[in-house]
């Protein structure tokens, strides 16, 4: 197991306050990890800022070269990072291998092609014997922070746009996910030039505050929780660093009475539950038209029943634990104190399995009001609310009514009445008969207190860049 951060060309250890990283299906301490020095994080930025001088002059093509190697080189990897990602979040091994590496590498490929065809403005004379033209330039050193809950993805929604757009640096994973981020700092190591990428440990009130309020960061990249957001947003005043901020959900999903009652059972069961719900875009938020809600509650509260977790053998599990024992305990007490309204039935789950590690069963929480705390907070675990609507100004007020504004998702077999609703909807991204799809090619991110960032896409690159002019006189 690798141990060591990455700070310019070398491979240290942290040499402060020790962060035990625990294995959330057992519950026992993996390793324990020592935290950057405050000098580390000083050393870690000054790699970066120095590599930013070459870096960011280098062509498309050469730094397209660096992120295909990456690309190749994490296939390669493939089944040692998928372990390091079950061992230390506790997902099932087989999807962490066959659901999120391959979207991972496609992510560095679709950067290391997207940087080289860049589409823009065109040059040309706005005033008389001058010509004007707009350049996307790198931005100069990019602290990124990452979640827990997909560590390596996160990770290349982040680095790989930052760096192919021409920008230097310098990552903090989760405190409690660092392993398969001390793998990549190999793998960084060994393929890109010195300090283009820095990877430091530790905690966010210690190196994350140290690194978002480095002056010589110029932005600062964070998915995490709308907390952490605004203390990113407070630090990023003082010296006017640029801010791309992923900020959680709390994904509404419509069903009309005409929906396809069994898909959007099997779609809530897959895309509600997935890595135990500790997604910003799972589909947590249901609304069930009165024609369907029975049917769809009932098929809703028996299909989760069979959702799969805990199996010694665990190419039989379906979800994994929740990632901490704070975690698990915050999901349970959401569901204790929704358990206490008359209006509300849990109809599936609403308990933790016997048995060691931080699971929490897959549960349904059927006839919440759009006041019940269930509804309005993000739970960030195994459970799914059901509502009931009558029609659809009801259901579009109510999916609209949420300080979150990232994913959501409708469901209809009425093409008009899925379009019309989609296009009403406050949500970064809105599904219609899907929910969860992710492609490279298109924009994720949100509106609202859900941040403002997009990652993947096309998008990604231009938030990672900034829009100049360049004008010569004739
Ligand atoms: P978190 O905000 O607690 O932590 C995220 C990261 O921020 C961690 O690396 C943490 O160490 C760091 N951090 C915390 N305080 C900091 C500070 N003061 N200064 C600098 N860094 C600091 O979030 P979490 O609990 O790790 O992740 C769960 C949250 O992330 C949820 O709210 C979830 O919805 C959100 N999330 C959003 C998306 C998205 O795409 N919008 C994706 C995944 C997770």
């Amino acid at each position: 197991m690798d141990t060591q951060m990455l700070i310019g060309s070398a491979l240290v250890a942290g040499t402060e306050t020790e962060e035990q990283v625990l294995n959330p299906r057992t519950g026992e301490m993996i390793i324990s990890l020592p935290e950057a020095s405050l000098a580390q994080v000083e050393a870690a930025v000054d790699a970066a800022e120095r590599a930013f001088v070459s870096w960011s002059r280098t062509t498309p093509a050469q730094r397209s070269g660096y992120l295909l190697k990456l690309a190749d080189r994490i296939e390669a990897e493939a089944a040692t990072l998928a372990g390091l990602e079950a061992l230390n979040c506790g997902k099932p091994g087989h999807l962490a291998l066959g659901d999120e590496l391959p979207a991972i590498v496609d992510c560095y490929r679709f950067f290391a092609g997207a940087v080289r065809c860049m589409p823009g403005p065109v040059a040309g004379e706005y005033l008389a014997g001058h010509t004007s033209m707009i350049r996307r330039d790198p931005i100069g050193v990019v602290a990124s922070i990452a979640p827990w809950n997909y560590p390596l993805m996160m990770m290349a929604w982040k680095i790989a746009p930052a760096i192919a757009a021409g920008n230097t640096v310098v990552f903090k994973p989760s405190e409690q996910t660092p392993l398969s981020a001390l793998k990549m700092a190999t793998i960084f190591a060994d393929i890109l030039p010195e300090g283009v990428v820095n990877v430091v440990l530790g905690r966010g009130e210690t190196v994350g505050s140290a690194l978002i309020n480095h002056p010589k960061v110029a932005m600062i990249s964070l998915t995490g929780d709308i907390a952490t957001g605004r203390k990113i947003l407070e630090a990023a005043t003082k010296t006017v660093k640029r801010t791309h901020l992923e900020l959680g959900g709390k994904a509404p999903v419509i069903l009309f009475d005409d929906a396809d009652v069994e898909a959007a059972i099997e779609g809530i069961r897959a895309f509600g539950y997935y890595n135990a719900g500790q997604d910003c875009t799972a589909a947590c938020r249901i609304y069930a038209q009165d024609g369907i809600y029975e049917k769809f509650v009932a098929g809703l509260s028996d299909a989760v029943s069979t959702i799969q977790l805990g199996h010694a053998d665990d190419s039989l599990n379906e979800v994994g634990p929740l990632i901490s024992p704070r975690q698990r305990d915050r999901v349970a007490s959401f569901v204790e104190r929704a358990r206490e309204a008359n209006h509300i039935e849990i109809t599936a789950g609403g308990e933790m399995p016997e048995g060691p590690g931080f699971f929490y069963k897959p549960t349904v929480i059927a006839g919440a009001l759009q006041t019940d705390e269930i509804v309005r907070r993000e739970v960030f675990g195994p459970v799914v609310s059901v509502s009931r609507f009558s029609d659809v100004e009801e259901a579009v007020t109510w999916a609209n009514d949420s300080v979150y504004g990232l994913a959501s998702s409708v469901w209809t077999r009425d093409v008009s009445k899925g379009l019309s609703v989609a296009a009403r909807l406050q949500y970064g991204c809105t599904w219609v008969n899907t929910h969860f799809m992710l492609t490279t090619e298109m924009p994720h991110g949100g509106m609202k207190q859900s941040g403002y960032g997009k990652d993947m896409s096309l998008y990604a690159l231009e938030d990672y860049s900034v829009v100049r002019h360049v004008m010569v006189a004739l």
